[in-house]
């Protein structure tokens, strides 16, 4: 079955004006892509972007539709890895990104926050390092004990942490009309435009934006960026509305949220058949489909049923943080991918410091996400 968010009406992108060979051309026209095409075609840059299948059609139509501020990791956890500064800044920098979101979102975000769970007393634990954290560095987060749960999760998680300027997306709309955006600001968007190799292309300066789709045309981040795969379902419209914002538990691996439709979109349980997840197959399994089931299950007490069912890719890096620069050794050649799960926001945030970057305004976050920094020891 396709992902239920990619069944949105399309809208047809606008035609680019014929404006000669491209100064920057982008492989990959998922979140990241299309932010990166919008930012170099409001610069002024000649840019055009090479999409296999259509806009969105990757993890960014695939996904569990979370728009969370910061990295894959914990705040106290990127403090530790990142120091202070540089870990404020790539907040700071995800919650900026978040803002500008909104403003081009429409319908396709609603800012709600969202609900960090605790399942156990090592994770509740956990969340209360993050929240120390957050709040010595002066973010928005809110404590929940279990006491101050609702009802629908009392007894079953131990605390929480709400992030309210967090929101729910409608992932694929989201994408396409970031897409029309860089197209209307004259980016020129291919769809069905598969690259086999980057010689094929005419630019002087290329942006890999694939994410998980890794597939032999930098090498060398096929092995540094692992193909990853998550699986979603979607039940009929629910009788209520029992989860007002996205919730997620088990260190991210339960997921869920209700549409404004009254569906409910669960996935994750990954553990469920962890060797099986590290892949590039676009495929659900019986395994984990049946462990999200289960969670459904413990979650309302009831079977409702299921419309959809599908997978999808994202690339995970081994310290958690994307690739983000000049690739080593490649001249011309850059990347923003690898955003380890949590790519909805990161990966605009990284599309958009690719397009200042090559136009010459260089964050210094890009210091730490270097494509060419050592591997973890
Ligand atoms: C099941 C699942 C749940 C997730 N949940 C969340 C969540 O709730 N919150 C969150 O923040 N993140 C989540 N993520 C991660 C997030 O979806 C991704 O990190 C993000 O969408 C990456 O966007 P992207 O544009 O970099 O890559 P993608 O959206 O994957 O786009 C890459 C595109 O490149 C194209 N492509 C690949 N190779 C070529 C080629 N050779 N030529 C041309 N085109 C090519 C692909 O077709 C694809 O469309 C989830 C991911 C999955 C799979």
């Amino acid at each position: 079955m396709a992902s239920y968010w990619l069944e949105d009406p399309v809208e047809p992108l606008p035609r680019s004006a014929e404006h000669g060979a491209p100064e920057v051309e982008i492989v990959g026209g998922g979140v990241t892509g299309c932010s990166c095409a919008l930012a170099l075609a409001s610069a002024g840059v000649r840019v055009r972007l090479h999409e296999a299948r259509e806009v969105a059609s990757g993890a960014s139509g695939r996904n569990g539709g979370f728009a969370l501020r910061g990295g894959a990791m914990g705040y106290h956890v990127a403090r530790e890895q990142l120091g202070s500064t540089r870990a404020r800044e790539y907040w700071q920098l995800t919650e900026r990104s978040l803002e500008r979101m909104s403003r081009i979102a429409g319908d396709a975000l609603r800012v709600i926050g969202s609900l960090r769970l605790a399942v156990d007393a090592a994770e509740t634990a956990e969340l209360r390092a993050e929240h120390d954290a957050l709040v010595e560095d002066g973010f928005d987060v809110r404590w929940l004990d279990a006491s101050d749960l609702d009802a629908a999760l009392r007894g079953r998680f131990l605390a929480g942490l709400v992030h309210p300027a967090d929101g729910a997306l409608q992932p694929a709309r989201w994408v396409r009309r970031l897409a029309y955006a860089a197209a209307a600001a004259g980016a020129e968007i291919r769809e069905g435009s598969r690259i086999e190799s980057l010689d094929a292309l005419e630019a002087d300066r290329v942006v890999i934006a694939t994410d998980g789709y890794t597939d032999g045309l930098v090498p060398e981040f096929d092995v540094r960026i692992r193909a990853t795969r998550g699986q979603v379902l979607v039940t009929e419209t629910l009788p209520e509305l029992v989860f007002p914002r996205p919730h997620y538990a088990r260190h991210g691996y339960d997921y869920w949220q209700q549409t404004p439709d009254g569906r409910l979109v669960i996935g994750g349980s990954r553990d469920a058949g962890l060797e099986d997840e590290w892949t590039a197959e676009e495929a659900t399994t019986e395994v984990v489909q049946r462990r999200i089931e289960s969670l459904l299950r413990d979650l309302l007490g009831s079977s409702p049923r299921i419309t959809h069912r599908w997978a999808g890719i994202w690339g995970t890096t081994d310290d958690l943080l994307p690739f983000v620069g000049p690739v080593p050794g490649r001249e011309g050649v850059w990347v923003a991918a690898g955003y380890s799960g949590h790519g909805n926001v990161l990966g605009f945030a990284c599309g958009e410091l690719v397009a200042r970057a090559l136009t010459g305004d260089r964050d210094l976050l890009l210091d730490v996400l270097d494509p060419g920094r050592p591997e973890p020891s």
